[in-house]
């Protein structure tokens, strides 16, 4: 379950490698950052490595652009239907949920980056290693074409059982360390981005770091902090409510509530 320990590039390194990637052809995924035990959270604050995926269809937006930030599990992809505890490490077992590709085809296809943010407490949990993370996540765009533009995932749970990764992090939602860590590689605009997710802690993320926020499913009767700007049932919905509120803003109406 080790793996290679990550390339480290500077964040001006990454930024000139996400200008490169605007080359139509092949676009190399943004960097998978892989937060390590041993990270102080100084210059640089991860350990970072390349990983190239599928060509994509199109050419990723400039700097300063939207982003959908994208829960992972029971999101994009079926997780509780595939595992008994909820830790997904299997590639082979990663099925996008009815509606997935297509919304997010509609999506980029208005511009929008797609990040994916996801906890992975398993690997704290000592279920499956990073590399099975990085294989997951490699599946999941293999299934969607090269659209996602970057990964961010947190392997750190405070009540873990592998001791290099069992404490709280800022990475962990409902933290916002993801989405900002990839809002400041990629130069995106937080407060016209989104997050979409399951979870009431994946909107909780979205909010503390400024974007809009929609939770799939059904709004928790306890929601005491006004995280939740949408609730809609899936992902189709989704994309169509974000697509429908960025017609809104670029005609300067008033966000729906
Ligand atoms: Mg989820």
């Amino acid at each position: 379950m080790t793996s290679p320990l990550p390339r480290v590039c500077s964040t001006t390194e990454l930024r000139w490698r996400t200008r490169r990637a605007t080359a139509p052809s092949l676009r190399r995924a943004e960097t998978v950052h892989r937060p390590l035990a041993t990270d102080n959270q100084t210059d640089p604050p991860y350990p970072r490595h390349m990983q190239s995926t599928t060509p994509s269809p199109s050419p990723p937006p400039p700097p300063g652009s939207a982003a959908v930030f994208l829960d992972r599990d029971d999101t994009l992809i079926r997780c509780n239907d595939v595992t008994t505890d909820g830790d997904l490490g299997d590639p082979a077992l990663v099925e996008l949920l009815p509606g997935v590709r297509a919304a997010c085809e509609s999506l980029v296809g208005d511009g929008l980056m797609l990040v994916v943010v996801s906890n992975q407490g398993g690997v704290a949990r000592g279920k499956y290693g990073c590399d099975a993370v990085d294989a997951v996540n490699a599946r999941l765009n293999e299934l969607l074409g090269g659209l996602i533009t970057a990964f961010r995932y947190c392997p750190y749970h405070p009540k873990g059982s592998v001791r290099s990764f069992t404490r709280e992090h800022p990475w962990r939602k409902p933290a916002p360390g993801m989405l900002l860590d990839a809002a400041d590689a990629l130069g995106l605009d937080l407060s016209a981005s989104w997050m979409v997710g399951d979870k009431l802690r994946d909107c909780q993320a979205g909010r503390s770091a400024g974007c809009r926020t929609v939770l799939l499913g059904t709004a928790p009767r306890d929601e005491a902090d006004n995280a939740i700007d949408f609730v809609v049932p899936d992902m189709t919905v989704a994309a169509g409510l974000i697509l429908r509120e960025r017609t809104r803003r670029a005609h300067g109406e008033t966000p729906s509530t």
